[in-house]
């Protein structure tokens, strides 16, 4: 007699993220210096959620605060750019700067970064997630978000294999990927590239089967500007050229399955501030008959995100951590991965439908701000 098979199914209800298309104001970093809650008598359990419809294991309060659990507090996003085969030492400049500035990296550093956030309990997320309120990180790690800007040298392409699959030259930035990917299969591996028109390099073809490869791969492309353009100061009708004819560009190669975000090339305009209108094409318009939205727009980089979940989260200006080396100084990987583990990173609930914080960190009632349908428990 055959064995009967139950399968669950478990609906995962994706809320989209409301466009915060308001005044994106600066605020300094103490709104976020947040104590942890005092020690609470509460010992009632959160809502049973675990039926044969859930996959998530509900958690008692006590589990949440030993683990530390804080969906309000910060999320590293990385901010990238090109990996260039190289040992630390045959560069001139601090760790695994390639570049004065940090903004290119070794393969030695950016595979020990890797390495090391594992390491320290991090695990990957995609960024089109994060902007929609959707944060699937394992109970008591934190999420991880990497972005590479300009796309050169990110795909570095050997040949193709029989099967048609890519081979990658091992020391550029999808070929470590790929390599950590199959090393630590929990890491949920993946990255965004926003790139400009000359994609990862020259605009190929093989660029374009390679595109076509990273969305079906777990990677997400997006976009930087078609020429690589400062948009702060650039009147309307520019930026609608610049952005809507990038976003055609991607949906010629990869029709929907490009995610709707730009990285703002050198982190500008800062703020899409009602005073320039003009900034609103960079959320939505039409360039030749081709009309586009954006749903999140990326900062240059110095410091960690906050959460999407809190009041200060601007959907239209996401900050970043630029990953490079400086001895702990001056918000290089080091400063920022200290700080946040001192008391500031996601620490998550396990459940993506769930936003889970210790009381206290709500004291003023308006910190959380944005539920995106998700249900709320405090401890
Ligand atoms: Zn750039």
């Amino acid at each position: 007699m055959k064995t009967r098979k139950f399968t669950t199914y478990l609906l995962l209800a994706f809320m989209t993220a409301t466009m915060l298309a308001g005044c994106g104001k600066t605020t300094t970093d103490t709104t976020i210096e947040l104590t942890m809650a005092p020690t609470s008598s509460e010992t009632t359990m959160p809502t049973e959620t675990t039926s044969e419809t859930s996959t998530f294991t509900t958690y008692t309060l006590e589990e949440y605060k030993s683990a530390g659990v804080n969906e309000l507090n910060s999320v590293p996003v990385l901010m990238y750019h090109r990996v260039y085969g190289m040992t630390n030492a045959e560069t001139e400049y601090t760790g695994g700067n390639v570049d004065k500035d940090g903004y290119n990296r070794t393969s030695e550093a950016f595979e020990a970064d890797l390495r090391s956030y594992y390491q320290q309990g991090y695990r990957m997320m995609r960024l089109t997630d994060f902007v929609d309120g959707y944060i699937d990180v394992p109970f008591g790690y934190s999420p991880l978000i990497l972005t590479f800007d300009d796309g050169i040298r990110d795909v570095v392409l050997q040949g193709w294999n029989g099967d048609g699959t890519p081979i990658f030259d091992p020391t550029c930035a999808i070929g470590i990927l790929e390599k950590i990917k199959a090393e630590y299969p929990d890491y949920n591996v993946t990255a965004t590239f926003f790139l400009n028109a000359t994609l990862f390099g020259n605009s190929t073809e093989d660029d374009h089967k390679v595109m076509k490869w990273m969305v079906d791969n777990g990677y997400d492309i997006g976009n930087h500007t078609y020429d690589h353009v400062k948009l702060g100061g650039c009147s309307a009708d520019e930026i609608e050229k610049q952005v809507g004819s990038m976003y055609k560009v991607l949906d010629s190669i990869i029709p929907g399955q490009y995610v709707n975000i730009i990285a703002l090339p050198y982190g500008s305009p800062e703020s899409m501030s009602a005073d320039n209108p003009q900034y609103s094409k960079i959320l939505s318009g039409t360039y030749d008959g081709f009309s586009y939205t954006t749903k999140a727009a990326l900062l240059c980089a110095w410091t960690r995100s906050y959460s999407p979940f809190v009041r200060d989260y601007d959907n239209t200006a996401i900050r970043r951590i630029r990953g490079y080396d400086n001895n702990g100084k001056d918000w290089d990987i080091q400063m920022n991965f200290e700080q946040l583990n001192q008391g500031k990173r996601y620490i998550s609930d396990g459940d993506p439908n769930t936003i889970v914080f210790p009381e206290a960190d709500n004291a003023s009632g308006t910190w959380l701000k944005n539920t995106y349908g998700h249900q709320v428990i405090t401890y």
